[in-house]
């Protein structure tokens, strides 16, 4: 079994990366510069804004942790992200979900500019990519593709099933896998045997958020299985996925293993697309 070792590509793509940002700093003066918004003192959504200032610095960029508390008004956050739209030396604003109940994802997702939208979660950035235009295509479900792309898995005329229809993996998911010409079935919490789909596919992306829940039985001999599911991200709790990838070996043709799999390209692809938007915007192609 051949396995999909996000963590490589993921080295590939960051090592590309590097004299990208030289390239924009000599023509701009300037590398690209992610700002990221993070409201209230969850701990691991601070984890996770610290590994992305990180990582951004790792390939020569710039970032910004904006922290608030949770006491901020949705005036202040809109007034904040009106600001960073409006900053010329900001390329990427990324605001850290959940928020907190008394302030509206929606009315976040409806200012934030769409060309400084590396999450491609805006309404607009949404519309552009289902549209088949996307300014950059949302992280994961890319990651996915770059994974594909690195072990020359093409997807063409493959029957793929994705289980789960979120708005950040399972749709897109299928979206990116038919555009790339795979015959798609999106699988969720209310189809009927999901086992009989996942058996007929040459690809499953596993994204149920349910640790553990589909192994050997559920595909069929040869497939590529991707697992997105990321289970025990406290301190010190083994991180394991949605597929029991230990039954794997000698079944499947390849699989992406957790950790080591997606979760590293979701990041590394925040990164390029930054770097993209960056571009495009200096170009003035946006
Ligand atoms: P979500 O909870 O928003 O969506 C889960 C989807 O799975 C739903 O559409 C639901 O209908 C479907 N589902 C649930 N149980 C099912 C079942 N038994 N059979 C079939 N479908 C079922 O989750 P999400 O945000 O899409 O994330 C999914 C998983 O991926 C989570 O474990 C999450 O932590 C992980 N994740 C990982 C990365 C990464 O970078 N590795 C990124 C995003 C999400």
């Amino acid at each position: 079994m051949l396995v999909l070792n996000g963590k490589e590509v993921s080295k590939v793509v960051r090592a590309s990366l590097i004299p990208r940002v030289e390239k924009f700093k000599l023509s701009t003066g300037r590398v690209p510069h992610l700002a990221v918004v993070i409201v209230g003192d969850d701990v691991a959504s601070h984890v996770y804004v610290k590994n992305k200032k990180k990582a951004c610095e790792a390939v020569g960029m710039t970032s910004t942790i904006h922290a608030h508390p949770a006491s901020i008004t949705q005036k202040e956050l809109n007034d904040l992200l009106k600001k960073l739209n409006a900053d010329n030396g900001v390329d990427g604003i990324l605001v850290q979900l959940p928020l907190p109940k008394h302030l509206s994802t929606d009315e976040v997702l409806g200012i934030i500019s769409p060309e400084k939208d590396p999450d491609c979660l805006t309404f607009k950035s949404v519309g552009y990519f289902f549209a088949g235009k996307p300014i950059v295509s949302p992280c994961t479900p890319a990651g996915i593709m770059s994974i594909l792309n690195h072990y020359g898995i093409s997807v063409a005329g493959m029957n793929a099933v994705v289980v789960g229809r979120s708005n950040i993996v399972g749709k897109p998911m299928a979206h990116m896998l038919m555009e790339a010409n795979a015959t798609v079935t999106l699988c969720h919490s209310k189809t009927k045997n999901l086992s009989v789909h996942t058996k007929q596919a040459d690809l499953v992306v596993v994204a149920a958020g349910k640790a553990h829940l589909l192994g050997k039985e559920d595909f069929k001999q040869g497939a590529i299985v991707i697992d997105v599911g990321m289970h025990g991200t406290g301190q010190g709790q083994k991180l394991t996925g949605d597929v029991r990838f230990e039954e794997l070996n000698g079944w499947v043709q390849a699989a992406s293993p957790v950790p080591g799999g997606v979760g590293p390209m979701t990041i590394t692809t925040l990164l390029q697309n930054t770097c993209l938007l960056a571009e495009k915007r200096a170009s003035q192609t946006l």
